[in-house]
């Protein structure tokens, strides 16, 4: 792990009152101030006289790259992991999805358009396939044409070298090889076999990059299913992997199923959960809705706006959706951490400008807030409140009715 500011000033004169407290030698006006920036790399280990050599060796330790980042093109970086768990602090670079072509197929160009011309859109993101892993002899005019199309190449000639092992000794071997050599780019390409093993294996890989910092491990990992898998085994071994612990996936072929279902967990996986998804606070419009078309409430928490507004979106008539500043939490939570008050609904109401959009005031709030109805309505006299469905998908049968 990085050593944090608190765990290097241990070390340093100001926290002993030793000679030399804040003597100002190293740049810095404090020696707590000298140990924040070492801890953030803004500052240089050799500027204090009074650096004791234990913490000059646990520096230079903490110092070393964990994985290394690979850029496969322009845009499209893969490694750079610094955690063991999502739950730590985050992952960095989303899993590569990448599909596997065969430079002399003869349908080549028609697969490569279909998988170029494949899109997703979950949660407000859009995805697309990351790369194309690239056999054959052909692989210059290929690559050509898969760039052309702004998706990255994996292959011989990319300017990164991939090294190909079945365990994690024969790619520590090879990998310490190509640095011998000066390989600066490297990409750990596992062999695949079976689910658990390539568990077991990819988990060692990763504990001896991130927690050992061992040089020839610090490298993404590549994991090239088999052409002799079915679609089932592709999905249940890429979704483990996922999670544990490939940088890059290729699949054998292209299926939007497969890779739907790939980039729905791996949105899950990547977010940042130290930063909620979330939407703009204010009032959405779906299907151009005249002044009185109904209207409905929740948070700005992202999977909970994207739920309702798709059964919005898919109604016949227009509506209204009032979505509040929750700091991205879902409406319980928001609720219960007093995100989501009945004067900031009160509010929210007013600000958003509704009032001069309709004509009605009934305003359909979260099942789940049923318990608020009462105190809504003290705090919007001039409304009726009225408590909606618990799940998204109730909702049109709920407007239906009403
Ligand atoms: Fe503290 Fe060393 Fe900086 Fe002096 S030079 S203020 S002892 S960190």
């Amino acid at each position: 792990m990085n050593l944090t500011g608190m765990q290097i000033f241990k070390y340093l004169p100001g926290a002993k009152k030793a000679e030399g407290t804040n003597c100002k030698k190293c740049g810095c006006p404090t020696c707590m101030a000298y140990a924040l920036k070492l801890a953030k790399k803004q500052a240089d280990i050799e500027k204090c006289p009074h650096i004791p050599a234990e913490l000059k060796e646990k520096f230079a330790e903490s110092s070393k790259v964990q994985q290394h980042e690979i850029k496969l093109s322009q845009t499209l970086i893969t490694g750079g992991e610094n955690v063991m768990y999502r739950h730590d602090k985050t992952f960095v670079h989303p899993t590569v999805a990448a599909i596997e072509l065969d430079s002399d197929d003869k349908d080549f160009d028609k697969k490569l358009d279909k998988i170029a011309a494949y899109e997703i859109e979950r949660i407000g993101e859009k995805f697309k396939i990351d790369a194309i892993y690239l056999t054959g002899q052909n692989i210059e005019t290929a690559t050509k044409k898969i760039e052309a199309k702004n998706i990255a190449v994996i292959s011989q000639n990319s300017p990164f070298k991939i090294i190909k092992g079945s365990d994690i000794n024969e790619l520590e071997t090879l990998s310490k090889e190509a640095i011998f050599l000066g390989e600066k780019d490297i990409i750990l390409e596992y062999d695949f076999k079976n689910l658990p093993k390539a568990v077991e294996q990819l988990t060692l890989i990763r504990r001896a990059a991130i927690l050992r910092r061992h040089e020839p491990l610090t490298y993404p990992v590549m994991v090239r299913f088999p052409k002799d898998l079915d679609s089932l085994e592709i999905v249940a071994a890429a979704s483990v992997l996922i999670c544990r612990y490939a940088n890059i996936i290729v699949l054998p072929e292209f299926d939007e199923a497969t890779v739907s279902t790939l980039f729905t967990l791996r949105q899950n996986i990547y977010t940042n959960p130290q930063k909620p998804l979330q939407v703009e606070a204010k009032v959405y419009e779906f299907n151009e809705p005249d002044k009185n078309a109904p209207i409905l409430l929740t948070t700005n928490f992202a999977l909970t706006y994207f739920a309702v507004a798709g059964e919005l979106e898919a109604l016949p008539f227009g509506s209204y959706l009032v979505v509040t500043p929750s700091d991205g939490m879902s409406v319980l939570t928001a609720w219960s951490a007093d995100k989501f008050t009945a004067e900031l609904v009160a509010r929210s109401v007013k600000n958003y400008g509704l009032l001069e959009k309709v004509n009605t005031r009934k305003i359909i709030i979260p099942g789940l807030l049923a318990h608020m109805q009462e105190e809504l309505q003290e705090a919007m006299p001039e409304w009726q409140i009225v408590t909606g469905t618990i799940e998204a998908c109730q909702i049109p049968e709920f407007l239906k009715q009403s």
